[in-house]
């Protein structure tokens, strides 16, 4: 059989893709590593944006795409692919209206400008109630008819390792099944939408130029699209542009280790009674400098990509929980039980030791801190609000790591989401979505909400209702 799309990949791009090629007409085969459908959205934030969509019309919002890619060449300092990014903001409304009109279920007050990243200047930015599951409820509702009348064929735990290449043009893929059985499928278009490499350390690594520190991806993110793409000589993009989040609390050093918390480092929601210091024992930022994105970027030089957050034991008691989803009694007890990355001492010296830290350069940071507070002058970073010095033992500090949940290189490709040579010639029969774009020419060199998932799913779309051509 000679499929007429076959989709790698069952996540919010390969979705799309199957359910809007299958009703246009086509045979679609689907192959899914894994043991379900939704890929990274199972366990992503999923927050979306898009500009123009009736959700905002009804709440008397005047945007446009126009405005959306203006925010986005802004935040991230023009460092797009601008043509990519053009074709995601112009088509992302009629991917979001199409969700909600199929039940998507939004957070109560939303849209909103921001929250995670640096805010848009309109409300464009939306969430599920559950997340990115709230859209994966929708995908597999969406996809179920196609299957039933057997427009779509899904195989699962089925990896694609290989593809059949024919006089340049791809017109095939090897899948090893759940039996170990290894079979060739053949088909026209061949869409790659595996999604990124962010569970794969050694890939990760290579292509970012930092460790995986942080297993926050989908366990599924290994990177196989790019491999299969470069067999066809496919390009990458995007070497430049890796950016970090502004840190998480790991489980353990032993890398990459699950998150085991969240630092409010957000001073919108919650003002920095804490300083941070770096592992030369250094302050590097204003704390509550109000940019997400200057956060991050201050990181981004940080060896390690790490630092501490240090603060005392009557900031302790009086400063809101530090970490989302804790209280100060269950944020105690990991101090009491010793957790990895959380330390306690009777003295400044005995915690900068603990924590790894130079103890002369903390006690230098600190007093610096302190005394700018008690003489009234200017604080050495730039930083206004101080409510306390650092004075009442026992001292704390938290370890935070910087790491990442998403994938910064990404396959050239062109305005039809053709994957392309280096010289910018397409690879016939061969087509990639999703992640496997890379957030640095969707997001630059920022991060900017929601534009990972949206178009992912709205490149799919298009790809399914109007991108992809087949003929029997
Ligand atoms: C923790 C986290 C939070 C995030 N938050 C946001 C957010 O708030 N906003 C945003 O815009 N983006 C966010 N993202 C990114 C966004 O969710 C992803 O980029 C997007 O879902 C990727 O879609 P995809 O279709 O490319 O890949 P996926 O959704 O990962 O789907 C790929 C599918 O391909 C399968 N697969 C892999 N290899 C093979 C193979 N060889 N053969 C067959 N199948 C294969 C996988 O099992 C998977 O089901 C987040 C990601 C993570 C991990």
């Amino acid at each position: 059989m000679n499929w007429d799309v076959i989709v790698v990949g069952g996540g919010a791009s390969g979705l799309p893709t199957a359910i809007f090629s299958a009703r246009r007409g086509a045979k679609v085969l689907l192959l899914e590593a894994s043991d379900t459908l939704g890929g990274s959205l199972n366990v992503a934030q999923g927050q979306l944006s898009a500009a123009g969509t009736k959700v905002q019309k009804a709440k008397g919002i005047a945007d446009t795409p126009a405005e959306h890619l203006e925010d986005i060449l802004r935040i991230s300092k023009n460092t797009v692919d601008r043509d990519l990014v053009t074709l995601a903001v112009n088509n992302a409304a009629e991917t979001f209206d199409w969700l909600m009109d199929a039940g998507f279920e939004m957070v109560d007050g939303h849209p909103v400008n921001g929250r995670a990243h640096e805010p848009y200047s309109k409300l464009r930015y939306y969430w599920g109630v559950d997340y990115g599951r709230s859209i994966v409820k929708v995908l597999k509702a969406q996809i179920a008819p196609e299957i039933a009348r057997g427009a779509v064929t899904v195989k699962f735990h089925t990896r694609v390792k290989d593809l059949v290449i024919e006089d340049g043009a791809v017109c095939g893929v090897v899948a090893h099944g759940p039996d170990g059985a290894v079979d060739t499928f053949r088909g026209q278009n061949i869409v790659l939408a595996s999604g990124g490499y962010a569970a794969n350390p050694q890939m990760f690594e290579a292509l970012n130029g930092v460790p995986l520190f942080g297993a926050l991806a989908y366990p599924y993110s290994q990177g196989d699209g790019y491999t299969l793409a470069r067999s066809a000589g496919a390009h990458l993009r995007g070497h430049d542009k890796y950016l970090s989040n502004f840190g998480v609390v790991l489980a353990g050093n032993t890398y990459p280790a699950k998150s085991v918390g969240r630092a409010n480092t957000y001073p919108e929601q919650r003002m920095p009674w804490e300083i941070y210091v770096n592992s030369a024992g250094v302050r590097f930022i204003a704390e509550d400098n109000p940019s997400v994105d200057a956060r991050e970027h201050a990181l981004l030089e940080q060896p390690g990509l790490r630092y501490w957050i240090l603060f005392d034991d009557a900031i302790f008691r009086a400063a809101p929980p530090l970490l989302y989803d804790e209280t100060q009694a269950s944020i105690a007890a990991k101090f009491d039980a010793k957790q990895a990355n959380f330390f306690r001492a009777d003295t400044l010296a005995a915690l900068a030791a603990q924590a790894g830290l130079p103890v002369a350069a903390v006690a230098e940071s600190v007093a610096a801190y302190n005394d700018a507070i008690r003489a009234g002058a200017a604080d050495p970073m730039g930083r206004t609000y101080r409510p306390a010095p650092i004075v009442t033992a026992p001292f704390y500090a938290i370890r935070q790591q910087g790491t990442s949940s998403t994938s910064t290189v990404g396959l050239g490709i062109n305005t039809e989401l053709k994957v392309t040579r280096p010289d910018g010639s397409p690879i016939r029969g061969l087509y990639a979505v999703g992640e496997l774009l890379g957030s640095g020419q969707l997001m630059g060199s920022s991060f900017c909400g929601g534009m990972m998932g949206t178009p992912a799913l709205t490149f799919g779309r298009l790809l399914g209702q109007s991108l992809l051509h087949w003929g029997r």
